[in-house]
C-alpha cells in the first residue's frame, strides 16, 4: 500500500470503523474516506484529515459513491447491537444483507485491490455454545451451521459472498469473525451496549445514585472472551494484509474467558465499590459459552489479542465515566 492509496471505511460513524479510521490515519495513510448512514454530528469519532461520507449503504448508487477510487475496502456497516437488540431486532440485523451484497458487488466494480468483511462469533454453530465451560470455538465449527438468528445467519451469507466473489471473480476478501469488542468510543447505553459498556455504565451510575443493586442479565455464568479495541484494528489490520488469509474467515478475538459474574466483579473493583447482584431470567442472555480458539491466528499471524481485560476494561471505565458526567453537564456523548 503507498501513503496516497485510497481507503474506503464503511460503518465508521460507529465504534470499530470510527477507530479503524483513525488508526490507518494514525499510520500515516493520506486518503482515507469514512462512511455512514448517520447524520455526520451523531458519529462516534470524527479524525481531522478524513473524508466524511453520511451515505446508507444499503443501497447501490450510494455503496458505487463510496468506493469510488478505492484500493481497499474495509465494511464494517451493519445493524447491530449486544444480546437485547440482536435477539429482538432479527429482521434488522439480517437486512445488514444488503449492505455487504451492495458493497462487495460496488468494490469489485471499482477495481478495489483487497475488500475485508466483518464477521463475527454469532456464525458459529450454537450446538457447541450450550455448556458455560465451552469449547473454544474454531474456524471450522461454523459448518455444519446452526448459526445465531438473524445476525449469525446474515453474517455467514454475507461471508460466502465474500469468498465467492474471489473464487468467481477474483477480487482477494479478507474475513474476520470478531468476539465481542470493547473500549472507549464504543455504544455504553442507549440498548446496542454490550455487556463490558453496560456493566460499566450500571455501576458508574450504581455510585452516582446511591443505589447499592446491580442488575445482571441471566444468572451471570454465562461466558465470554472481551478484545480491546486496539487489538482489533491492529488484527484488522494483519488479517487483511496477510495473503494466506484470501477468503479465509478467521477469529479475531481474546481467548481469555471470564463469566458475567467476573466481569460484574471487575467494574465493581475499578469503581472502587461492592453492590448487591439481581438476577434477571427473562432478559436476554445469548449462548452459554462462547471463546475463541486462537490456535489458527497464532500459527498465520504470529500473534493473538493480547490486551488484559483488566487494562482494557480499566481505561474502558474511566472513559464511560467521563462521558456520564459529561451527559449530565448536557455536553454531547456517544450515546
Ligand atoms: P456500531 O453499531 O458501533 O457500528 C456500525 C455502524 O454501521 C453504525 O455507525 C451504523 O450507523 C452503521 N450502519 C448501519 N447500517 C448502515 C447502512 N445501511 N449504511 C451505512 N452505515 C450503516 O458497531 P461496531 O461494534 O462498531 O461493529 C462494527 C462491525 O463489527 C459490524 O459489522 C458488527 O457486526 C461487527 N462485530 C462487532 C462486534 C462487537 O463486539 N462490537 C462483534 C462481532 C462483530
Amino acid at each position: 500500500m503507498e501513503k496516497n492509496d485510497l481507503i474506503v471505511v464503511a460503518g465508521a460513524g460507529g465504534f470499530i470503523a470510527g477507530a479503524l479510521a483513525r488508526y490507518f490515519h494514525d499510520k500515516g495513510f493520506v486518503r482515507i474516506r469514512a462512511v455512514d448512514k448517520k447524520p455526520l454530528s451523531e458519529w462516534y469519532q470524527r479524525t481531522p484529515g478524513v473524508e466524511s461520507l453520511s451515505l446508507d449503504l444499503s443501497d447501490p448508487e450510494n455503496c458505487r459513491r463510496a468506493v469510488e477510487g478505492a484500493a481497499e475496502v474495509y465494511n464494517l456497516a451493519a445493524d447491530m447491537g449486544g444480546m437485547g437488540f440482536i435477539e429482538r431486532h432479527r429482521v434488522d440485523c439480517l437486512r445488514s444483507v444488503l449492505i455487504n451484497t451492495h458493497m462487495v458487488e460496488a468494490a469489485w466494480r471499482a477495481g478495489a485491490e483487497r475488500y475485508f468483511f466483518s464477521s463475527s462469533a454469532c456464525a458459529y454453530n450454537t450446538d457447541l455454545q450450550k455448556d458455560p465451560k465451552v469449547r473454544a470455538l474454531k474456524e471450522s465449527d461454523a459448518y455444519p451451521a446452526m448459526a445465531e438468528r438473524g445476525y449469525g445467519w446474515e453474517k455467514l451469507i454475507s461471508e460466502m459472498f465474500c469468498q465467492e466473489y474471489t473464487a468467481e471473480r477474483g477480487m482477494p476478501t479478507f474475513i474476520a469473525r470478531f468476539h465481542n469488542v470493547y473500549g472507549p468510543h464504543g455504544t455504553w447505553d442507549g440498548g446496542r451496549e454490550k455487556a463490558p459498556a453496560a456493566l460499566c455504565r450500571k455501576v458508574i451510575e450504581a455510585k452516582d445514585t446511591g443505589a447499592k443493586e446491580i442488575t445482571i442479565w441471566g444468572d451471570g455464568m454465562q461466558t465470554r472472551s472481551f478484545m480491546y479495541i486496539d487489538d482489533c484494528t491492529r488484527g484488522i489490520d494483519q488479517i487483511m494484509h496477510c495473503e494466506k488469509l484470501v477468503a479465509t474467515p478467521i477469529n479475531l478475538g481474546s481467548s481469555e474467558l471470564v463469566s458475567i459474574n467476573d466481569l460484574t466483579t471487575l467494574a465493581e473493583t475499578i469503581g472502587g465499590v461492592k453492590l448487591t447482584r439481581r438476577y434477571d431470567p427473562t432478559a436476554p442472555r445469548g449462548v452459554a459459552g462462547r471463546n475463541s480458539d486462537n490456535t489458527m491466528i497464532h500459527r498465520i499471524l504470529g500473534w493473538e489479542p493480547d490486551t488484559s481485560l483488566k487494562d482494557g476494561l480499566t481505561k474502558t471505565y474511566h472513559w464511560i465515566e467521563q462521558q456520564y458526567r459529561d451527559r449530565r453537564s448536557g455536553k454531547h456523548t456517544v450515546s
